[in-house]
């Protein structure tokens, strides 16, 4: 590193399709020479990546931008960036609003960061939003981008990008755009790279990954390619995927229950390097509030697939996401949420309190709002209810020796170790001999809570493959 060298730090927030926007942006600023900091009062430039699904989104993002606006005034060469959902939907009220930031950047023009950054030191504050994707795989795909990643171990492959769903409190069609799948060799070949560099663990992104392909086919019918008829669909990328020499976990986020096909399932079941767990949002139990959501399914439908899926996939863990209070929701509406919540049986839930977020169907609801102390209340019921289920799931996995990944000392006790298993659990063990992150033991559950478990190390089955050296964490 040089004293001329600028350096960045990037704050996240949001899903995980803005967590690995972050590392390409991070990648393309390392390919232009800057380098990472973690203190940002060391950095020359801050990307703040924001996210307009959570709640008071925008509050957050004006008044982080006032308190970098006295960092930018200690030296007048530092940069503020601001990209993401927030950007791409706010355009031009970002600079109206803060004018002291340098770029703004929305959601499909994430490759042009480092391009931006170093144009606005020479030209000014600037603001690019593009209203639709770029044909261009590297514009497209955020993993066709050079990347900085925090653990080398594992990695996100954006295999779809956008949604063709019009979920009444999702802002993200309106943001990412109509769906667009990845090319399925691309996707494979960023795997097997992946995997040449020592990642064992991948996971495959979209808003709705179990539609992939239903782009690809469409486009090759147009062409007149009979063949693509039956492919490529999700349960093959599945397959295929799983099939990479020295990939020993695929995962994937997330889901639609309305397009979940058998195909998926006999993928997971058949497919050894494919974890037994499936994020499967409900979102709400009442058929008449997801009817009002525009979710495309019935409460019976998403019961009788989740029991195809557990039938088919021996040891299914089942993850959920539901949304308390959406405009209109009644007691009934929620009892019948309970109702489902408890027949389901989820190993964990994603639970909300519903707030408007502008730009959304479910914000000009105004009239039908819930009050927020009534919420509140379901909140905590429906929370009971989860915890309960996800209780009895983990006490049955005590006595049971369980491989998991290790991810790095515990953040709230050193001591021990984490880790996750097939299922996506979290265990916390100790262990009497030195452990690297990235590596593969065989553990015994000893212990139950809702939200972990707690283990005994038996043995190491794997040790890491990845070049990169990492921190070596004992026991
Ligand atoms: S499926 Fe619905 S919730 Fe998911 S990204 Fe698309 S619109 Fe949003």
């Amino acid at each position: 590193m040089t004293s001329t060298e600028r350096s960045y730090v990037v704050h996240t927030y949001g899903c995980q399709m803005n967590e690995h926007d972050s590392e390409r942006i991070a990648g393309l600023l390392e390919a232009d020479g800057l380098h990472a900091v973690t203190d940002q009062a060391d950095a020359d430039v801050v990307v703040v990546n924001t996210c307009c699904i959570r709640e008071n989104a925008d509050n957050r993002l004006y008044g982080n931008l006032g308190w970098l606006k006295s960092w930018k005034a200690e030296r007048p060469d530092r940069q503020i960036v601001v990209g993401g959902c927030l950007a791409q939907k706010d355009r031009d009220m970002v600079q109206t609003k803060a004018p002291w930031v340098d770029v703004v950047l929305g959601t499909h023009n994430v490759h042009r960061a480092a391009e931006l950054v170093a144009h606005a030191r020479t030209s000014g504050p600037i603001t690019e939003i593009f209203d639709e994707a770029v044909m261009d795989e590297h514009a497209l795909f955020p993993s066709a981008l050079p990347a900085r990643r925090d653990t080398s171990y594992n990695a996100w492959v954006t295999i779809q990008i956008g949604c063709d769903n019009s979920c009444a409190f999702c802002i993200v069609p309106s943001v990412r755009g109509a769906e667009i799948s990845r090319p399925f060799a691309d996707v494979i070949a960023e795997v097997e790279q992946l995997a040449a560099n020592g990642v064992s663990e991948v996971t495959l992104l979209g808003q709705n990954v179990n539609s992939y392909g239903r782009d690809l086919q469409l486009a090759a019918r147009r062409a007149g390619d009979a063949a693509a008829r039956v492919r490529p669909m999700f349960s093959e990328l599945l397959t295929a995927v799983g099939a990479v020499p020295g990939i020993r976990r695929v995962r994937f986020t997330s889901p639609h229950p309305k397009d979940m096909r058998p195909e998926t399932f006999a993928a997971i079941a058949s497919t050894p390097a494919v974890c037994e767990h499936l994020h499967y949002p409900l979102q709400a139990g009442s058929d008449r509030i997801l009817t009002a959501m525009h979710r495309g399914y019935t409460a019976r439908r998403y019961l009788e697939r989740l029991a195809e899926a557990r039938r088919v996939i021996p040891d299914l863990a089942v993850s959920t996401d539901i949304i308390v209070g959406f405009p209109g929701e009644t007691d009934d509406d929620f009892a019948a949420t309970l109702e489902v919540a408890a027949t389901a049986a989820f190993d964990s839930a994603y639970t909300f309190q519903f707030s408007p977020r502008p730009g959304t169907e479910a914000a000009t609801m105004g009239e039908c709002f819930v009050a927020r102390a009534v919420v509140a209340e379901r909140f905590e019921r429906l929370k009971i209810v989860v915890e309960r289920s996800a209780l009895a799931k983990h006490r049955a996995r005590i006595g049971r020796v369980e491989e998991v990944l290790v991810e790095g000392p515990s953040k709230r006790d050193a001591s021990v170790l984490t880790a996750r298993t097939r299922q996506n659990k979290l265990v916390h063990f100790a262990t009497p001999v030195p452990l690297r992150t990235g590596a593969y033991a065989a553990v015994e559950i000893t212990a139950a809570a809702p939200h972990h478990l707690t283990g005994r190390f038996v043995e190491l089955t794997a040790e890491p493959l990845h070049k990169r050296r990492i921190p070596v964490v004992a026991g």
